[in-house]
């Protein structure tokens, strides 16, 4: 039997069909899909392998008490407890005292009933999701540039007739290899790339022009570039007096950012800035943002930089040129748009918008009134976990915290000390380790719903085969609970159903769901209103504010929240691989990932390491003021003389990390820190 279907890990959401063999496994085939042309990478031709990793949870666990092992319980015992505790402690200290936190890897079905059961059945306003760590500051600048976030708000194959793509902080090559396919074709066309990012990873050494910054300084490049494009009569003065607003804030913003100033503060040479600005000032330009643009304490006004970029030059908005964010998590896109953030309810409306309140609430058969305000942030609610006026009991869908939260030690801590703390997951993460009930749950091949990826586009995730026995669907556990909770009715555990009623929540918000077919969505990019038709490109006529013009934001460089010191004289940035994903609690399982990176490494440059006598593949010591990382060094020439890189999907490596926040996203500073790096006696 063949099931076509989509990969389970990034937002390129690969075709691929999934072939039943004789034994009962699956195999992977790649599929023609407009996203990945039939290619796959190593993580999506082993995600069967994953289905029968031996440590998958197959039964409900239980602890009598914090220092009691974990042990296998039947469901009924399990969800009673869950139930029970809920109940005690929001009896105790009200409906805050139980928080949510979900992941962006959910379908979209889960994410929308995972926020319903937080504000309707549980009553608290203690939701958000590990998405805020990924996605949250190109959301919070492209809702305020263009009055709403779509990642990319084009096709992806667009990009091949691109004249020239900046790409941003982001390492495609290894995060997403099909989509280089549209680079490769772009360039066969005469096109050009231009990569911005402090390391020559494998995307930069694709790329016509590599500006190797310095951890921290992307927003005075992008000012930089703007700077340099006025000057060189790049500006599209037209589009910038019919279709903007702000142009002269932004303009006298970018006046001090000269040439060898940018340098300065970049690294970046004076030509070389004088290049990448001339190229991205001809015809087809398009600018791209990744994590390197956002996990930064000044991450949402980083974005905003990039985004004046393209609105001077007159991108956004026309077919062949424009501006788009390369969203990460499976679904990051549709993750962040129906309810499991603290501040939104479905649809992508804001959860202090009366009549969002109203238009929810009226779906959701509740009083609008009954519904809870905005919440913490992902790493404010997880740092509050058992702390005076904080959460006492958390349940998470969908994530590893204990690994991927900054300063993680300080994050284990919280979850070894909250009075209840509930896991689904189908293995045993380091987080489910401090779990008082984990709940074992489906994978991606044993059950139905959407996704949405990158690009907007809403697709169908297909059922190849059944959970083992003993697992449960996320739908089946909030619907359980919710009955538990009194709510026997208005949590249905069928992703049919609660896709028809994500589709009536949606309607009229700016991310309308409400034509979709469920059987048929392929093509269905949102906005797709009932009656109305997909819409695969956004702003072609008008920006999504009420006056229809996009916004200029003046932003101005500020330094990282760490700067290097005599203590901690070198920078820290983290990123991904090829082989794993995330957290690493799904790639660190598959055979074949972890043979290939079985652990966490510090990348450094040669002569780095020679003044600390570090040679190839010694274990160094790498310190943080939060904390100690020993791993083997890797010796490259591709990073620079100041900083150091690690792989962030490996236990330890966050805990070095920075949670400075930036003060719109509420985005932790992943991407750079200060740090010591020493030879391990
Ligand atoms: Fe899966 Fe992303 Fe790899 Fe495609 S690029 S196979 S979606 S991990």
């Amino acid at each position: 039997m063949r099931t076509d279907t989509h990969c389970p890990y990034c937002a390129l959401q690969c075709g691929m069909t999934l072939v039943r063999q004789p034994a009962g496994t699956l195999a992977v085939e790649a599929r023609q899909f407009a996203t990945n042309a039939g290619g796959l990478c190593q993580k999506g031709w082993t995600a069967a392998e994953l289905l029968d990793t031996p440590d998958r949870v197959r039964t409900p666990l239980m602890r009598a008490d914090r220092d009691a092992p974990l042990r296998p319980v039947s469901w009924a015992a399990a969800l009673d407890r869950v139930a029970f505790e809920i109940r005690r402690l929001q009896h105790a200290y009200g409906p805050d005292a139980v928080a949510v936190f979900g992941g962006g890897g959910l379908t979209n079905e889960k994410a929308y009933l995972l926020g319903k059961f937080a504000r309707v059945a549980l009553r608290t306003a203690q939701i958000d999701y590990n998405g805020r760590f990924c996605m949250s500051s190109a959301a919070a600048a492209g809702n305020r540039a263009f009055g709403v976030d779509r990642g990319l708000p084009f096709p992806l194959s667009d990009l091949a007739g691109a004249g020239a793509v900046l790409l941003a902080g982001g390492n495609l090559a290894e995060t997403m290899p099909p989509l280089t396919r549209h680079f490769a074709t772009l360039r066969q066309r005469g096109g050009v790339l231009i990569v911005a990012d402090p390391r020559r990873t494998a995307t930069a050494r694709l790329a016509d022009l590599h500006l190797q910054l310095t951890p921290g300084s992307d927003l005075a490049l992008a000012n930089g570039l703007l700077h340099l494009a006025i000057r060189a009569g790049h500006v599209d003065q037209a589009y910038v007096a019919t279709r903007t607003a702000g142009w002269e804030a932004v303009r006298g913003a970018v006046a001090e950012y000269w040439p060898e100033r940018v340098e300065r503060l970049t690294g970046v040479a004076v030509p070389l800035l004088h290049r990448a600005a001339d190229l991205l000032g001809g015809p087809g330009g398009y600018v791209l943002t990744g994590r390197g643009a956002e996990q930064h304490a000044s991450g949402t006004d980083t974005v905003s930089a990039w985004i004046n970029l393209a609105l001077a030059l007159g991108l956004p908005g026309r077919v062949g040129s424009g501006y788009g964010c390369v969203t990460g998590q499976g679904n990051g896109q549709g993750g962040r748009e129906h309810g499991q953030k603290a501040d939104q309810l479905p649809g992508y409306r804001r959860i202090d918008d009366p009549a969002a309140r109203a238009h929810v609430a009226a779906v959701w058969g509740v009083d609008a009134d009954s519904l809870p305000g905005p919440g913490r942030s992902a790493y404010e609610l997880l740092s509050a976990l058992g702390t005076e006026g904080g959460p006492k009991g958390l349940l998470v869908f969908g994530s590893n915290p204990a690994v991927s939260a900054p300063r993680a030690s300080g994050i284990r801590q919280r979850l070894s000390t909250v009075d209840f703390l509930m896991v689904a997951d189908f293995v045993r993460s380091e987080t489910c380790e401090y779990a008082d009930v984990v709940l074992p749950t489906a994978q991606w091949a044993e059950e139905d719903g959407t996704m949405t990826n990158l690009e907007g586009r809403i697709l169908r995730r297909r059922r190849a085969i059944q959970p083992p026995e003993g697992v449960r669907t996320d739908l089946a556990i909030l619907s359980a609970l919710a009955a538990r909770l009194g709510h026997v009715t208005g949590f249905p555990a069928f992703p049919e159903t609660v896709f028809d009623e994500l589709r009536a929540a949606s309607a009229g918000g700016p991310a309308d769901y409400s034509g979709v077919d469920y059987h048929q969505p392929g093509e269905a990019f949102w906005p797709y209103p009932a009656g109305g038709a997909a819409t695969p490109r956004l702003f072609l006529d008008s920006f999504a504010h009420p006056d229809g013009l996009a916004r200029f934001v003046p932003v101005r460089h500020r330094p990282a929240a760490e700067e290097p010191c005599a203590d901690y004289p070198v920078y820290l940035t983290t990123g991904r691989v090829l082989q794993h994903y995330q957290s690493g609690a799904q790639t660190r399982r598959v055979p074949a990932l972890a043979r290939a990176v079985p652990e966490a490494y510090v990348e450094l440059h040669p002569q780095l390491a020679a003044t600390h006598a570090i040679r190839d593949g010694q274990p160094v010591r790498l310190t943080t003021r939060r904390g100690t990382l020993t791993a083997p060094a890797r010796l490259s020439e591709a990073i620079r003389l100041d900083t150091v890189f690690v792989p962030f999907h490996f236990p330890g490596v966050n805990d070095l990390t920075n949670p400075a926040l930036d003060p719109t996203s509420r985005m932790p500073e992943f991407k750079v820190c200060a740090a010591r790096v020493e030879a391990s006696p």
